[in-house]
């Protein structure tokens, strides 16, 4: 019989990726998304018509039960959620609405309605914030400053409690940021490899970014789905760091994507001091090498790969919607 997973936040970028990836592995997927809007549903290509879609409100324990009683699941993956890091700072409350409350609600429902399921969490590398050493790993301490990344703490914490106290198998990925061209368009690297497609296509004449001297450990999505599969395939829960290993400044990324459409990113480009974030760490880098003991994991796409994918995506939208 095939395993059943219930993927929260299906719409999403990793969402889209993961439910791909179950499918092919033989999965019934059960999608739960709390607006599965035709154009949301539209992000997942035909297959959408595959899973079968249930409504997400992670808002208390009734709620996860009723769509635990409708999934039967025997994996859950939960990645609803805000996503982009500078919004929990204007609405911390929202912020630990949904990013903080859900996972306890989920826990707490997993162990009273079916606590033979298997349970992955997102987290982030946003929990190590105000880091001082450089890379971090599953030791580093989480030192989290924003309500974004104090939330995923939180959300650790329960992982860890519920696995020690109640024995479940719950695990939490420590992901590091992971693009692809399902990316937001508010990320900056959806934003780059947007704005060099629309600059080639004579569209648009400058793009405005922050601190371009910025830097992140940025992953492909496809491969970072892998690691949450195979974690819940593992003999046994662990939380794990997912990284690249590698760091990237926002001006690397700018070179590579402009170098692709045949510009030069200089003439282009400009800094603008207002986007440029004030207490932004310079030092983000993760160090999944146990990960690659115990999975057996390890990136495949490299970041020039990446850079190039995400412009020839937008390249290719572009050229579709409006023949240019
Ligand atoms: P985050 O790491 O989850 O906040 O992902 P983002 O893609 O939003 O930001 C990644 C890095 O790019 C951060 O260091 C930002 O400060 C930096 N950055 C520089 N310019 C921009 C910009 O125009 N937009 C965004 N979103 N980030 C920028």
């Amino acid at each position: 019989m095939a395993r059943r997973a219930l993927v929260t936040g299906a719409t999403g970028q990793d969402g889209v990726y993961l439910a791909h990836r179950l499918l092919a592995c033989g999965y019934q997927v059960a999608g739960a998304s709390r607006r599965p809007t035709p154009e949301r549903l539209a992000r997942l290509g035909p297959i959408h018509r595959r899973l079968y879609w249930l409504h997400y409100d992670g808002s208390s324990v009734a709620s996860w039960a009723e769509l635990l009683k409708k999934a039967e699941p025997h994996e859950i993956y939960h990645l609803a959620g805000p996503s982009f890091v500078p919004d929990s700072l204007d609405d911390p409350v929202s912020a630990a609405e949904q990013l903080a409350m859900p996972v306890v609600h989920l826990l707490e429902a997993v162990r009273r309605y079916c606590p033979q399921a298997r349970v992955w969490i997102a987290g982030s590398s946003e929990v190590f914030g105000a880091v001082e050493q450089s890379p971090q790993s599953e030791s580093t301490p989480f030192r989290p400053r924003n309500p974004y990344g104090v939330s995923k703490v939180f959300a650790h914490g329960m992982v860890s409690f519920y696995r020690r106290h109640y024995g479940l198998f719950a695990c939490f990925g420590i992901l590091y940021n992971h693009e692809s061209p399902r990316r937001g368009e508010r990320f900056v690297t959806r934003k780059i490899s947007l704005g060099a497609a629309r600059i080639r296509a004579g569209l648009q004449d400058r793009l405005v970014l922050g601190n371009l001297d910025a830097r992140r450990d940025w992953g492909f999505a496809g491969d970072y789905v892998r690691a949450m599969h195979q974690m819940l395939l593992a003999a046994e829960p662990l939380d794990l760091v997912i990284a690249t290993g590698k760091q990237h400044s926002v001006r690397d990324f700018c070179k590579i994507a402009f170098d692709y459409v045949g510009l030069d990113y200089r003439h282009y480009v400009v800094s603008d001091p207002a986007l440029v974030r004030p207490d932004d760490s310079a030092l983000l880098c993760g160090d999944a090498s146990l990960a690659k003991i115990r999975l057996g994991w390890e990136p495949r796409i490299s970041f020039d790969e990446l850079v190039r994918l995400m412009v020839r995506c937008d390249l290719d939208r572009l050229q579709r919607s409006c023949g240019c």
